[in-house]
């Protein structure tokens, strides 16, 4: 037996609530650390937290993919540990793995076959990318634009990205950059955001939509129109944008944060007239669900993977140290405290 730390949901903020880190309760329990054939023991390194949590947070998440988080239970998500000690054939002792429902708790009995082994080759042993840059959000970023965003390089495209300065949408500017847009611009919360967003990441420009009139700033930022559109945010900021795309443009619909404290469907209902400017102009606006792409996951961990260690794309994170700090990080994340991949250390 070893006493560990983990995090259990202690209530819920209700549908139309702001989640606060009173959500969250750090309890000490013990773990019996005799393994069954299959199993290992991991102790965690690092854990995620990311906006699809919300949901998990509502008793109902209004997803059929996506189980709530029960009451006075351990949370889950996703994780990076080592494994300590192993009776699994394919895992031995110093092995990293990841997982999706890794708990939010210090050390964990798993079986081998619920986590995936990493090579911390693909992040220079940086072993935090694999829950962002090389890992989901950036598939997100990656997937989503070249399964939604129809970017041809040399067509002059201008790219418009709201969440601009978060995991997904810092690499989807420049997954847009590389693959040819000619402008890429950001929509984010801060003047500092923004300032990182063009002086280190190589963005054409960024736009505080908390200062002044977005739509006056977009404009002088996007002179030729808006031809793709990477929407993690969706509300007002979204249908500014849209009422600025090209005819034939392609709204790539990542995600919609703006609207989860609130209880409304996924995605949420857009005004009659953002749909019929989508109508009027033909603009394509389909979901994305980088879990939809599964057979290219592989493939695009591996072009992550090396744009990251050449340099080509920049790795922002911001990384809240503790696991008596989930429910912190996860609220700051969601009130906009990172910039990059919010990340929370656990142990060395
Ligand atoms: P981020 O790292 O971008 O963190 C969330 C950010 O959202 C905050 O930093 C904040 O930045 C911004 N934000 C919060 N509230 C608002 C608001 N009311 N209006 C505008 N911006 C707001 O998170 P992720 O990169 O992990 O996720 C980004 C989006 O992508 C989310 O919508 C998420 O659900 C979605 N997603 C979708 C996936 C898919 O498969 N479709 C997979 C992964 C993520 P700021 O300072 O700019 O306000």
């Amino acid at each position: 037996m070893i006493k560990v730390q983990r995090v259990v949901l202690s209530s819920r903020p209700g549908e139309n609530g702001h989640p606060s880190p009173d959500n969250f309760r750090v309890e000490e329990t013990s773990l019996c650390t005799e393994l069954k054939q299959g199993e290992v023991l991991v102790r965690t390194l690092y854990l995620s937290v990311d906006p699809y949590m919300r949901c998990r947070m509502n008793d109902d998440t209004g997803a059929d993919y996506l189980l709530p988080w029960r009451l006075e239970e351990c949370i889950d998500g996703g994780g990076v540990g080592v494994v300590e000690a192993s009776k699994n054939t394919q895992l031995a002792i110093s092995d990293i793995v990841t997982s999706f429902n890794w708990h939010w708790q210090t050390h964990d009995v798993i079986h081998g076959n619920c986590v995936q082994k990493v090579d911390p080759r693909m992040v220079d042993g940086h072993l935090s990318y694999v829950l962002g840059a090389v890992g989901m959000p950036g598939l997100t970023a990656l997937l989503g634009v070249r399964e939604k965003g129809h970017v041809t390089c040399g067509a002059g495209q201008t790219m418009v990205i709201s969440g601009a300065s978060g995991a997904c949408g810092s690499l989807a500017g420049q997954i847009g950059r590389l693959d040819g847009c000619e402008r890429v611009v950001g929509i984010c919360g801060s003047d500092e955001k923004c300032r990182i967003l063009v002086s280190q990441l190589g963005f054409t420009a960024a736009v505080n939509y908390k200062k002044g009139d977005i739509s006056t700033a977009l404009r002088g930022n996007c002179p030729n129109g808006v031809d793709v559109y990477f929407d993690n945010v969706g509300g007002p900021i979204s249908d500014t944008v849209i009422s600025q795309m090209n005819s034939g443009g392609h709204v790539i619909l990542c995600g919609q944060i703006s609207q989860y404290n609130k209880d409304v469907p996924y995605p949420p209902p857009l005004s009659e007239e953002t749909r019929e400017a989508l109508r009027r102009k033909n603009i394509t606006r389909d979901r994305f669900m980088v879990l939809n792409y599964m057979d290219k996951h592989k493939e695009g961990l591996e072009l992550l993977s090396q744009w990251v260690k050449t340099g080509q794309i920049k790795v922002l994170e911001t990384v809240a140290n503790g696991i008596e700090n989930m429910g912190v990080a996860f609220c700051s994340m969601m009130t906009g405290g990172n910039v990059g991949k919010q990340i929370v250390k656990i142990s060395d």
